[in-house]
């Protein structure tokens, strides 16, 4: 399995990111869980070139990417795992397994740190959640994602055929938990006993700050049932919910050229920080949910400003 993997990388990467996409994609017109409120082709061709321009940042930024790190870990024989000298399958499964606690760890440094979150924020102002929301990330996010992923494969001296294959996982992951569709009740509560589904990752793009800060976990879903960041639902409902942040509610924001910029604009509370921890989680609810109405009912009027009916005074 080893040599076939690493042999057709490229090959079964951008194999499977198209097969799961277009199954994704497919399973939404059937199966849908929220009403399509944007034009697809706005957010899809938006959304679509920022993973192609990540893709090309990433080939072109960094020498060596995971995968090549691990060829090296291997003929240099470093690592933790060329120590101890588990057998091959205990090493590639401890590798998937470690990696998915770091994308963890990871996915929560970028909530809670200010400038990363700026980063991050991008994948969370995306105005609606389906399939091409899991491939929306800042190209900063993504270098600074394969930085990590690298140095961890050096240390654990990850067999590289393990990390092929949670690369091909990651980014399947990634697509079916962000997809917006409506999977039979008894199949997603068995699903998500183990891995992220889409219900479970939904929570962790409403607009509600202590709903943001849910969830994190791409893959496993123990992570989050471990470290007490599990929310089963969200509060308004999967159809009543509001998706995206307080920052960056117009439709022109869903466009490359200003995703690309939005780390840089506003201040880095953008998603409603504001709210204090330790405050009671009613009163932010309360004033979360004022800010995602005034917010929805500002997306819902689209002429200018001026253009609006006054309001009547009596
Ligand atoms: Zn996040
Ligand atoms: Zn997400």
């Amino acid at each position: 399995m080893d040599a076939f993997l690493l042999a057709h990388e490229p090959i079964l990467r951008l194999g499977s990111f198209f097969v799961v996409l277009l199954a994704m994609a497919a399973a939404e017109v059937v199966s849908p869980r929220r009403r399509r409120e944007i034009p697809r082709l706005l957010r899809w061709a938006n959304n679509l070139a920022l993973v192609a321009l990540d893709t090309a940042i990433l080939r072109l930024g960094l020498p060596v990417l995971a995968v090549g790190a691990a060829l090296w870990a291997e003929s240099a024989r470093a690592g933790l795992f060329h120590l101890l000298d588990p057998p091959r399958w205990l090493a590639i499964a401890a590798t998937v397994v470690v990696l998915d606690l770091l994308v963890y760890a990871q996915h929560r440094l970028f909530h809670a740190v200010p400038v990363l979150w700026r980063v991050h924020r991008v994948h969370h102002a995306d105005l609606e959640f389906d399939v091409t929301t899991g491939v929306r990330f800042h190209p900063i996010e993504i270098l600074l994602s394969m930085l990590l992923k690298t140095a961890a494969v050096v240390a654990l001296g990850a067999p590289p055929e393990a990390v092929v294959l949670f690369e091909i996982v990651l980014n399947a992951m990634a697509l079916f938990t962000h997809s917006n569709v409506k999977l039979p009740e008894r199949v997603e509560a068995l699903l998500r006993l183990v891995v992220v589904t889409p219900d479970m990752h939904r929570v962790h793009h409403s607009v509600r700050p202590i709903e943001t800060d849910s969830n994190f976990g791409f893959n496993l879903s123990l992570w989050d049932r471990l470290f007490g960041t599990y929310r089963p639902a969200p509060f308004g409902g999967h159809e009543g919910m509001i998706i995206g942040i307080e920052l960056f509610r117009e439709p022109r924001e869903l466009w490359l050229d200003r995703m690309l910029t939005q780390p840089f604009r506003g201040a880095a509370s953008g998603r409603g920080r504001r709210i204090e921890r330790g405050e009671a989680d009613e009163r932010a609810i309360e004033r979360a949910d004022e800010a995602a109405r005034v917010a929805a009912r500002e997306l819902v009027d689209e002429g200018p400003p001026g253009a609006r009916p006054r309001e009547q005074t009596p």
